[in-house]
């Protein structure tokens, strides 16, 4: 008997990820690509549409019966995944598939915690109350975070904000477990889940350039972990001995240089620039925007080319508003790698969207408990 639910449970999960991928499937389908019988593939079927996991739809036919295909249901069991970021704040619901049902992204009218923190709360509430099948509250953030006690430790982008303890908030407030991880592993969760390019690698690394540098790691198709607070800094290792002052108290660091931070210190100009004003400032070459650009491509290029000699990884992504935005910023550090790396290399710009963070940061928690939440009897 229990070897029998195991089986079905493993069966399961065998045709659960199967939609994940595919997105339609019919039952034939599903047969041929899980290898199991025509029977159990619709015992299991028959079981996830009564649990409104899986929905059928009927594609329409001119002549006979319709044929089926299964989806996996935007209408039961979401999570909500937010990205808390100095550019903006992103809001997306996604369902079991990393499908999004609903997405916004808001940019805050400042950047002092308590503001901040009211304007989450109101705008989760207002998610939550249309959209009460949502199980999950999922945050990608960046800056320094302690995982297990879910605590925003530090940012330095935002004004008062120190050891914030986020995931209390969420749950206080909302009464749903709240999950909170670094915003570049989200993004990295989103990329090997919709990019192509991607598909079938084990090893690599995604590099987030907005503000400041965030980084993480795949390391044989695991999610690097560090056992302390921190790790993959890559923003804050020194590419300028006794160079500028970073926000870090150290000097010389790359965030000092390739970040938008670090661009914008150097653009000699006295405009008061927002995210948005500062990238097309400088996608448009406006006063020493060439100059700053190349610049920090040549930092950037020397880190990047020092991670391909560690870790020769099987890609590094580039991400983040600036990559998406200032024209050739991509080519130039790829040009840079060149220049500090010999071998072969795979550097490949993201395919950008705005609330990839976010919803990485839900698909993570639904990969994580997706057993949990497939066999839970609600
Ligand atoms: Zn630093």
């Amino acid at each position: 008997m229990g070897r029998n639910f195991e089986l079905k449970r493993a069966n399961t999960l065998e045709i659960f990820h199967a939609l994940q991928k595919n997105s339609y499937l019919s039952r034939k389908e599903l047969e041929a690509l899980t290898g199991l019988s025509w029977g159990s593939v619709s015992a299991i079927c028959n079981d996830l549409m009564k649990k409104g996991v899986v929905l059928a739809e009927k594609e329409l036919s001119t002549t006979g019966r319709p044929p089926e295909r299964l989806t996996i249901s935007t209408e039961n069991k979401l999570a909500l995944g937010i990205d808390i970021n100095s550019v903006g704040l992103c809001f997306n619901v996604v369902n079991l598939a990393g499908m999004t049902v609903f997405s916004e992204f808001v940019t805050p009218d400042s950047t002092s915690k308590d503001r901040l923190l009211a304007r989450l709360e109101q705008k989760t509430g207002s998610i939550l109350e249309e959209y009460p099948q949502i199980l999950s509250i999922n945050l990608s953030m960046q800056g320094t975070l302690d995982r297990n006690a879910g605590i925003s430790l530090y940012t330095n982008f935002f004004t008062d904000w120190i050891n914030v303890p986020l995931v209390r908030f969420f749950e206080e407030k909302f009464s749903l477990p709240t999950y909170l991880y670094h915003d570049p592993e989200c993004l990295l969760t989103y990329h090997l889940a919709n990019d192509p390019r991607l598909s079938g690698k084990n090893n690599g690394i995604v590099i987030r350039i907005d503000d400041g540098i965030g980084m993480a790691l795949l390391s044989n198709g695991c999610l690097y972990e560090p056992t302390g607070n921190t790790a993959c800094e890559l923003g804050h290792t020194v590419v300028v001995p006794d160079g500028l002052l970073c926000s870090c108290g150290k000097h010389g660091c790359l965030e000092a240089y390739g970040s938008l931070r670090g661009i914008k210190n150097f653009c000699q100009t006295d405009a008061e620039f927002s995210p948005d004003t500062l990238l097309s400032y400088l996608n448009e070459r406006k006063g020493n925007s060439d100059e700053v650009i190349n610049q920090a491509s040549f930092y950037l290029g020397l880190s990047i080319a020092n991670l391909f000699t560690l870790f020769n990884p099987d890609f590094i992504v580039l991400d983040g508003n600036s990559i998406a935005r200032i024209s050739d910023f991509y080519e130039k550090i790829k040009a840079s790698v060149q220049k500090f790396y010999s071998g072969p290399f795979n550097l490949l710009r993201a395919n950008y969207r705005s609330d990839a963070a976010a919803i990485g940061a839900a698909m993570l928690t639904n990969d994580k408990l997706l057993e949990d939440i497939l066999f839970a009897n609600k």
